[in-house]
């Protein structure tokens, strides 16, 4: 099974024609619905077909009772730890071209304690990987993943968002690291002094990408997401996991993208599910489903609501 240890937000959402000025009111269009990168990536590991806990920490309102109905809906164990702080809530604007303004209000998923997730030891027990993202209190991530290196569950990190406060000692408990091209680009800045612009990232040759990739996360592999360029992959040179190559490309599913919002969060989500149905198989099958799922979530319009299901992946891509 997969532990997804992380947010859970209510996003509201309002599509205007411009982004509001300062001290300007304007009308949108508004909507509501679940979000928070920890959510996302548990519907999509739960989608995937593999047994799925989240542990995330809600407020006693309206947004934790949706939390709970909609992990139940999608057949998660959900672990929430009761915050005294409103459930975490986004206020995002989106423009007519697609650009948008995003105020997180963090709430409860800011007070997730380091000992809710020690509560339960049964938790790790049966688990085989173990996948958090930044959105909650740096301290509690990194007791989570030495938590599960102590039992030895696999520890994946998608190191999102590019802001989030992040640590070298964070990136030692990672076996797996999976930034999207500006994670990536942040953290070679911060922790290893290496100058990269983001939007240079996918046109690095290979070998310059590997080199990045193991001074960044010298014991461990890294998945850089080159959205609709598709992945880049990293070993260690004494770890392959089954692959043949130290590193190399998976291009991007040719489908009709219309909303790519989650899109990393159906990667990592599906990533983590593929490699605790089958830890025997060789790494680039697991990075090639979690590829297909995400680019099929990419058609429908949403984050968690946009997540396929592992049927669908296998009709639309063959088993
Ligand atoms: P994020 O949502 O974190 O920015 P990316 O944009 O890198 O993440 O997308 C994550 C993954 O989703 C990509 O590596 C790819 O597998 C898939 N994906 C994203 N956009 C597309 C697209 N337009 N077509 C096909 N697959 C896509």
């Amino acid at each position: 099974s997969v532990i997804v240890v992380g947010s859970f937000n209510v996003d509201h959402v309002w599509r205007c024609a411009e982004l509001p000025a300062v001290g300007a009111t304007i009308a949108g269009q508004y909507a509501t619905g679940p979000g928070g990168k920890g959510f996302n990536q548990a519907v999509a590991a739960a989608r995937a077909g593999v047994g799925t806990a989240f542990v995330c920490a809600l407020g006693d309102d309206a947004g934790g009772a949706l939390a709970r109905q909609l992990a139940a809906a999608d057949g998660i164990g959900l672990r929430a730890e009761a915050s005294d702080q409103p459930t975490g809530t986004a206020g995002i604007y989106v423009d007519a071209r697609g650009r948008n303004c995003i105020v997180i209000g963090a709430g409860a998923n800011g007070t997730l304690g380091a000992a809710h997730v020690a509560a339960d030891p049964e938790l790790l027990a049966g688990a085989r990987v173990l996948l958090a993202q930044l959105e909650s209190p740096v301290e509690t991530i990194e007791a989570a993943l030495a938590l599960a290196r102590e039992a030895g569950v696999a520890t994946l990190l998608n190191p999102a968002p590019a802001n989030a406060p992040s640590s070298i000692g964070l990136l030692r408990l990672a076996d797996l690291l999976t930034p999207n091209e500006t994670e990536f680009a942040a953290l070679l800045n911060r922790h290893v002094g290496e100058r990269v612009e983001a939007e240079a990232v996918a046109a690095l040759d290979g070998a310059s990408l590997h080199a990045l990739c193991r001074k960044l996360l010298p014991h461990g592999s890294v998945v850089v997401t080159l959205g609709s360029v598709g992945v880049f992959v990293s070993h260690p040179d004494e770890q392959l996991r089954g692959d043949a190559q130290t590193h190399y490309r998976v291009g991007a599913e040719s489908v009709s993208a219309s909303d790519t919002t989650g899109a990393g969060d159906a990667f990592n989500g599906a990533l983590a599910a593929s490699l605790a149905r089958a830890p025997e198989q060789p790494f680039a099958a697991h990075v090639r489903y979690a590829n297909r799922f995400a680019a099929l979530s990419t058609e429908r319009a949403g984050a968690a609501a946009a997540m396929p299901r592992h049927d669908e992946v296998q009709e639309r891509f063959g088993a």
